[in-house]
């Protein structure tokens, strides 16, 4: 209804603004292309905010080209109408695209393949897992438990695999795994290939923020 319409689109503003600037604090600034209309330091081109679009869409998606853009589901998987909107860890998966595929675009740009490092298999599940990870890290409790589970998207959908857990009997993926998908050549890249070996990827980086 109209009051969760726009429950939804105000806090799809508000985090992706406060994503903005946390990975502003971390280093994606101005000079490194940091997704403002206006960038006061003259460094690194403006006229480049992230267009949000929520509702009416069959599932969540990004793109750098040809503006920052980011279109958010809305599911009813659970029984009832959910946006993703309202869903933090599916706007920082989502923001975390779009600041990963410019750093990449940085890198790539004089050899004329915008984001040529981020084709295939490995690199796309390399991405998808590390944007999962972010929406694990960015929701960092010290409460938190390794073995705790932790799923992407849970509140709209929860499509990955497993849970993100140190708990072997929940999550027992390893590197070793991904060698059984056959999904090593590009050709046969497909979008399930790319979230399972996000899924290992995740789970890598999961164990490594543990063990800090
Ligand atoms: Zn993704």
């Amino acid at each position: 209804d109209e009051i969760n319409r726009n429950f939804a689109i105000t806090n799809t503003f508000y985090m992706i603004n406060i994503l903005h600037d946390i990975y502003f604090n971390l280093g994606f600034d101005e000079k490194a292309g940091n997704f403002q209309d206006i960038n006061y330091t003259n460094e690194g081109k403006g006229n480049d905010s992230v267009v949000v679009l929520n509702y009416n869409f069959p599932s969540d998606d990004n793109s750098l080209y040809p503006i920052p853009r980011i279109t958010l589901g809305y599911y009813n998987r659970t029984g009832e109408e959910r946006s993703s909107g309202l869903d933090n860890s599916v706007l920082i998966h989502e923001y975390s695209h779009l600041v990963y595929e410019a750093a990449t675009r940085i890198a790539n740009e004089p050899a004329g393949h915008p984001v040529f490092c981020n084709y295939g298999f490995i690199p796309r599940g390399i991405q998808e897992g590390t944007v999962d990870f972010f929406a694990e890290l960015f929701q960092y409790k010290k409460s938190n438990n390794r073995n705790d589970l932790y799923t992407v998207g849970k509140y709209v959908k929860a499509i990955r695999a497993v849970p993100i857990t140190s708990d072997m009997s929940i999550n027992n993926l390893k590197y070793s795994d991904i060698r059984y998908r056959g999904g090593m050549e590009y050709e046969k890249e497909t979008e399930n290939d790319n979230y399972f070996f996000g899924n290992v990827w995740a789970t890598m980086l999961h164990e490594a923020l543990y063990n800090l």
